[in-house]
């Protein structure tokens, strides 16, 4: 058996996606910039996956700007709007400390060119309140950047209070709903968001495409100079296979998202409630306002890394969400974020399942996690000395 439980990092491309761009590949070979009928052909499908983006978002084709992917659109929209506020004087930016490195990494560019930024804390449930960002935003406020959804413990933000809050002070809100675009309902102009980023391969598209959201209105900085394509604001012969696809797949995931919702919720609550069993473990992230495929655990006394490796043995292919892969040995900002202390941190587990995994994949885990877990809890000085009282259990 293989079951493939880590769709928050990346999902396999569904059909017609596929079918899309092989289809585009094969028959929209012109660039869209050219005059002739070819060209002019790729310049309508172009279009058309401009108007299904947008029509997904409640917004219009004219908003929407292409680029490589979620952290290209973080970037632009980040550092667009801290120039755009520097003009004026204004350089606090607001965020929070379980951002994606996409906007984190940026922050910390912008700090060294003398912006000022507030990362807001995280309630232990992976929430942030409306209320803390209105006490937070400042007469010289440029931005607030905060996540839709968070990528390792599923929390979903309060996007539209957030949203009513900002547009009431008149500051700019950029929200990175890469998580959740094409999973929850999504309305740009009811919910006030002024920018927002997605990506393609969140939701059964290609990788290396994505788009930015911008509200008509607020002025967009390039990131990348050249051509003309993308209104100016974004150079570089469209890629226009993976952008048809990406909208293919997308509007296939806005026409089923309830009925995709409820069955992946219902398939993530029969495993939450199946790993709960395991003693000494804790759920991270709310558990109502949540992604519908995330599942997010710390369990005392493992490494996360060694559990992932025999879960993988054992067929499953699932991420610890901490840093592991960066080389440092350092817990998982996130899990920090929420107050996790660094030796539980360093327990995580997350599943991400989408609408094609099943029961039965869900029931097979229920049975071999907790065996894997007790397995290396088995082999854990850090164990031994919780049973034999020498440490104190946190969970
Ligand atoms: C995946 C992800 C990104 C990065 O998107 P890419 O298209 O891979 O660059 C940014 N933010 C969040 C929350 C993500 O989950």
């Amino acid at each position: 058996m293989q079951i493939y439980a880590d769709n928050a990092a990346t999902t396999k491309m569904s059909k017609i996606a596929l079918d899309t761009m092989v289809s585009a590949l094969n028959d929209l070979y012109g660039n869209p910039s050219s005059l002739h009928s070819v060209g002019q052909q790729a310049k309508e499908a172009l279009e058309e996956a401009r108007a299904t983006v947008a029509s997904c978002l409640g917004c219009e084709p004219r908003e929407i700007y292409f680029t490589s992917g979620g952290s290209e659109a973080d970037n632009q929209a980040i550092r667009s709007a801290a120039h755009q506020g520097a003009k004026k004087g204004k350089k606090h930016i607001i965020s929070t400390a379980f951002e994606h490195h996409a906007v984190l990494h940026t922050l910390k560019r912008l700090e060294k060119e003398g912006f000022e930024v507030t990362l807001l804390d995280v309630h232990e449930n992976g929430m942030v309140s409306a209320q803390q960002v209105k006490e937070a935003i400042r007469p010289d406020t440029c931005l607030v950047t905060i996540m839709y959804a968070n990528n390792e413990i599923g929390s979903v933000m309060p996007i539209a209070e957030i949203g009513a809050v900002c547009r009431e002070a008149k500051v700019p809100f950029h929200t990175d709903a890469v998580q959740a675009v094409g999973h929850l309902a999504i309305d740009v102009k009811a919910q006030n968001i002024d920018m927002l980023s997605l990506s393609g391969h969140k939701f059964h598209g290609p990788k290396g495409i994505g788009a930015l959201y911008v509200r008509r209105g607020i002025l967009l900085e390039n990131l990348i100079d050249g051509g003309a394509q993308e209104r100016g604001k974004r150079a570089g012969t469209e890629n226009l296979p993976a952008i048809c696809s990406m909208a293919a797949a997308l509007k296939d995931a806005c026409d089923h998202l309830e009925e995709n919702a409820a069955k992946v919720s219902a398939l993530r609550d029969r495993l939450i409630a199946g790993l709960s069993t395991i003693p000494h473990c804790a759920l991270n992230g709310d558990p109502v306002h949540r992604l519908p495929g995330n599942v997010s655990f710390c369990f005392e006394g493992i490494e996360g890394e060694s559990l992932l490796l025999l879960l993988d043995a054992k067929g499953i292919c699932a991420s610890s969400g901490s840093a592991c892969t960066s080389g440092s040995l350092d817990p998982s900002h996130v899990l920090l974020a929420i107050g996790r202390v660094h030796d539980v941190a360093h327990g995580s587990l997350r599943l991400s399942l989408c609408e094609t995994n099943t029961r039965e994949e869900v029931d097979y885990m229920i049975r071999e996690i907790p065996q894997v877990v007790s397995y290396l809890r088995g082999m854990s000085p850090v164990w031994r000395d919780l049973q034999t009282g020498k440490r104190q259990y946190i969970l």
